[in-house]
């Protein structure tokens, strides 16, 4: 399957070419161990000498043709899976940032990212300066710092949906000599290839869109294959220079193109674990065999819901990039001309309180701390999934405290509208 094809045909067919009398469809591999004849094939293996399968915990093959697809849809040279989003941004950076090193991110980012990066990481030794993204490269670039390894940002943020400007950040990234690592989770391949607009790694949590049905927690890592690190050997000696726990292996070496997810798969896999079930694999890739439809759906009564909203006296404010007055409107123009997402965030004349007490009037749309997937819901973020953030951390994320974050889904849009009306007392 090449990257020639368009997205609607690789969510329905990438990543699986059944030979002969195999399985039309991905079939499940739940094993955790694979065959060998002999101790040596079995030792080339742990060598990295041949390619092949021996323990889930590093590869299954339901899971590399589920990431496949996955990689193809985004235009990669190599994915991977993992067991969930939070594993998928946590391996894309360690993979490059050990102790003593520095990554910039943008601060408006989901809360679990947010949390991982300021306190996780920084215990681990890795700092993070967050930056406001749509600040000038001038001020972004003075985060760097000579250890700084990675910049980061959503192409569309959780929860409020601000859209990122990939080129400026690419441009910034790699004046500094440092990969772009961008979160898709939001605007999904059907919507936006970061890759196109210069970013180097995409991350995902399937967990969103992809599986779509809120089935498995998941994740996924993409690699554009075009980051040169050897050009920039001193600054990843992870990836240039050899690594002991492979008898001396040099990734850029052994693997070219594919050192960066060969390295995340073979090393931190083998070492960390947080590898998906070959059964979520599945489910995610039945998700992902419908995504460019169900995208399409989501954007369509998103953007319903946001005109009403916005023209509604008792809403106090409406983000939502698909509406023509939204500030993000011109970026979404450029980078999601066929639509942004699903979720819209949105504040009551009332503030919290009010919030609230729309929230809990809902009947279709269910409180759950969910979103992207078919079914309408809904979240209040500074009460919920951003409680740990202080005041001044969630004004840095872009989450004002009466913030409703509102996934729409794929339902009669007129349903969804009704069940807005009677919470707001219409
Ligand atoms: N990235 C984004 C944009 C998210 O919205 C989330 C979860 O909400 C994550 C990463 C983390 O993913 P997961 O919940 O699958 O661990």
């Amino acid at each position: 399957m090449t990257k020639r094809l368009k997205p609607a045909t690789l969510c329905v067919q990438g990543g699986w070419n059944p030979k002969r009398g195999e399985s039309r469809v991905v079939p499940i591999c739940q094993s955790t161990t694979f065959k060998y004849e002999t101790s040596e094939q079995m030792a080339r293996l742990f060598d990295l000498e041949d390619a092949g399968y021996f323990y889930t915990r590093l590869q299954n093959p339901t899971c590399d043709a589920v990431a496949a697809k996955i990689a193809a849809l985004e235009g990669g040279v190599a994915g991977m899976l993992t067991s969930s989003g939070q594993a998928a941004s946590f391996f894309a950076v360690l993979n490059l940032c050990s102790a003593g090193d520095h990554l910039v991110s943008s601060a408006t980012i989901y809360g679990g990212t947010y949390n991982l990066f300021a306190v996780t990481m920084k215990k681990m030794g890795v700092e993070v300066t967050f930056v406001d993204q749509d600040a000038s490269e001038g001020e972004i670039g003075r985060a760097f710092r000579p250890n700084t390894k990675a910049l980061f940002g959503e192409t569309i943020s959780n929860p409020g949906v601000e859209v990122l400007d990939i080129e400026k950040f690419a441009r910034i990234a790699h004046g500094h000599g440092v990969p772009l690592i961008v979160d898709n989770t939001f605007a999904t391949p059907v919507n936006c290839r970061p890759f196109e607009w210069g970013a180097d790694i995409v991350t995902h949590s399937t967990t969103k869109y992809m599986d779509g049905h809120a089935t498995s927690v998941g994740g996924a890592i993409v690699d554009s294959g075009n980051f040169d690190w050897e050009a920039h050997a001193d600054r990843f000696p992870g990836l240039t220079q050899p690594d002991p726990s492979y008898h001396g292996l040099t990734y850029t070496k052994a693997f070219g193109r594919n050192a960066y997810i060969t390295k995340a798969v073979v090393q931190l896999m083998r070492d960390l674990g947080s590898s998906p079930a070959p059964m979520n694999a599945f489910l995610l890739n039945l998700g992902l065999e419908t995504l460019h439809l169900r995208v399409q759906r989501h954007c369509q009564n998103a953007l319903r819901v946001a005109e009403y909203l916005s023209g509604n006296d008792k809403v106090a404010w409406v983000s939502y990039p698909g509406l023509p007055g939204d500030r993000y409107h011109a970026l979404a123009r450029k980078y999601l001309p066929d639509g942004s997402c699903g979720v819209i965030a949105f504040g009551l004349r009332g503030g919290r309180d009010e919030a609230i007490r729309f929230m809990d009037s809902l009947k279709l749309a269910a409180i759950v701390t969910h979103v992207a997937d078919a079914r309408t819901s809904v979240l209040h973020p500074a009460s919920h999934t951003h409680r740990q953030l202080s005041d001044e951390q969630l004004r840095e994320a872009g989450v004002a405290p009466d913030l409703i974050r509102l996934s729409v889904g794929i339902e009669d849009v007129e349903d969804i509208l009704d069940d807005i009306r009677q919470a707001l007392g219409e």
